[in-house]
C-alpha cells in the first residue's frame, strides 16, 4: 500500500532519499496540509551536510504552503513551534506530500498570494523583514545587501517597501547583479547606515562592517558564518556601530507580510517536481553557488 511519498535525509552528507512514509494523522489540535509548494532554502543544504545541526533521518523543508485536507482553506506554514523547534530541522518538514502541524502554525494564504510566493515567505520573506526591523530601518537610510538569493531579493523589496533609501547590493554572480540593477539598486556601497549579511563570508562580512556609516547597523542572518576577527575599537566602538544576531521571525511579522501584497514572483526563478534526483541537484548547486535565486518544488 502506497503511504505518502517523501524525500528524506537518511545520512548526512549523502543526497536526500525518496521514501513512502506512514500517512501522517492529526491529533486534536493540529490540521493535515496537502502541501502545494515547498521552497529549497540555503540552510537545507548546511542541513544535509552538518550532523551538528539537524539529527537524521529527518524530512528538510520549512518553506511550505498548501491545503487543509478536506477543506479549501489555503495556508502557509510557520516553521517555529511554540517550543522553539523548528519544522524542517527538529521535526520533520515539507519535501513530502502532506505534514501535520499545530493549527496555530497554519497561516492563512490572502487569495492574491500564490502558494509559491507564500511558501517562500515563510524564510526568505520573513527572515529578511526580520533582519530589516532589527536593524530599526529609518526611511531615507541606505542599506547593504550581502547576497542576492531569496532573502536578498526579498530585502530589497522590503527596504523599498519600509521606505528606505539607497539599496546596494554585494553580489558576485554576474546574473543575479544583473537583476538586483534592473530593480534598482546599485552594485557595492559605502557609508551603509543598514547591512545585511546572507552570505556568511568572512572578509565580505568584514568590509561590510568597515563599510558602516557611524552608527551604521550590521545584521548577521547566514548561519554559515562562524569565527570573524576585527579590530574592536576601530571597527566598531569609535564609529558606535552595532552588530545584531537574526535568527528566524516572529509570527506576527508573517500576519503582516500576508498582507503587504508584496510581489514575489521575480524571486522565484525555478520550479521543480517532488523528486529526490531533482532536489538533490537543487541542493548541490547551492553548495557550489547558482545563479538561481529560489526554488521551489511543486506539484
Ligand atoms: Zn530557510
Amino acid at each position: 500500500m502506497r503511504g505518502v511519498r517523501a524525500i528524506r535525509m537518511i545520512r548526512h552528507g549523502a543526497p536526500l532519499v525518496e521514501e513512502d512514509i506512514a500517512d501522517p494523522k492529526p491529533r486534536a489540535g493540529e490540521v493535515l496540509i496537502e502541501i502545494r509548494a515547498a521552497g529549497i532554502c540555503h540552510s537545507d543544504a548546511h542541513y544535509r551536510r552538518d550532523p551538528t545541526r539537524v539529527s537524521a533521518p529527518r524530512i528538510l523543508g520549512h518553506e511550505i504552503a498548501g491545503v487543509i485536507a478536506g477543506t479549501q482553506r489555503r495556508v502557509a506554514v510557520d516553521y517555529l513551534f511554540d517550543d522553539g523547534r523548528m519544522i524542517g530541522k527538529e521535526v520533520d518538514g515539507g519535501f513530502a506530500e502532506k505534514i501535520v502541524v499545530p493549527a496555530a502554525n497554519a497561516i492563512p494564504i490572502p487569495d492574491n498570494i500564490s502558494f509559491e510566493q507564500a511558501a517562500i515567505m515563510m524564510c526568505s520573506t520573513a527572515t529578511a523583514y526580520h533582519a530589516l526591523r532589527l536593524a530599526l530601518l529609518q526611511p531615507g537610510e541606505s542599506v547593504g545587501i550581502l547576497g542576492f538569493g531569496g532573502l536578498g531579493i526579498s530585502a530589497l523589496l522590503l527596504a523599498r517597501r519600509l521606505g528606505a533609501g539607497a539599496v546596494h547590493v554585494f553580489e558576485e554572480m554576474p546574473e543575479k547583479a544583473e537583476l538586483a540593477k534592473k530593480l534598482g539598486a546599485t552594485i557595492g556601497g559605502e557609508k551603509l547606515d543598514v547591512a545585511l549579511d546572507f552570505i556568511g563570508d568572512t572578509n565580505l562580512v568584514l568590509e561590510a562592517i568597515r563599510n558602516l556609516a557611524p552608527r551604521g547597523r550590521l545584521v548577521l542572518v547566514a548561519i554559515n558564518l562562524r569565527d570573524i576577527r576585527f579590530d574592536a575599537y576601530a571597527d566598531v566602538l569609535a564609529k558606535e556601530r552595532h552588530i545584531i544576531g537574526c535568527s528566524d521571525h516572529t509570527r506576527e511579522e508573517l500576519l503582516e507580510l500576508m498582507e503587504m501584497d508584496l510581489d514575489l514572483s521575480c524571486a522565484i526563478t525555478r520550479r521543480v517536481p517532488r523528486q529526490a534526483k531533482a532536489v538533490n541537484g537543487v541542493l548541490d548547486e547551492l553548495e557550489r553557488g547558482t545563479a538561481h535565486l529560489r526554488t521551489v518544488i511543486v506539484n
